[in-house]
């Protein structure tokens, strides 16, 4: 009983039951980054078909801050967005 429900006093043996437990009680949908950028998704499903985008792997990194994007149209609206000057 290692892993508390943030949520309410429920404990459970295992990281996966006690998300099973936020998603079906708390409707707190899991978390999975993406292992590549800083992107995360609700569900598996929709993190492969990201996966499936990536037909390179090439990583374009933001010079000024660091963050990471698959794509160059991504990192070119990030540095119109955050980076403009
Ligand atoms: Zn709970
Ligand atoms: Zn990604
Ligand atoms: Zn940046």
């Amino acid at each position: 009983m290692n892993f508390h429900c943030a949520h309410c006093p429920r404990a459970y043996g295992s990281k996966d039951v006690l998300r099973g437990h936020l998603v079906a009680v708390h409707f707190e949908s899991a978390k999975l980054p993406c292992t590549h950028c800083n992107k995360t998704y609700k569900n598996i499903k929709s993190l492969r078909s990201h996966l499936r985008k990536i037909r390179c792997g090439r990583i374009h990194g933001c010079d000024s801050c660091g963050k990471k994007f698959h794509h160059r149209y991504d990192l070119m609206r990030h540095i119109g967005q955050l980076h403009d000057r």
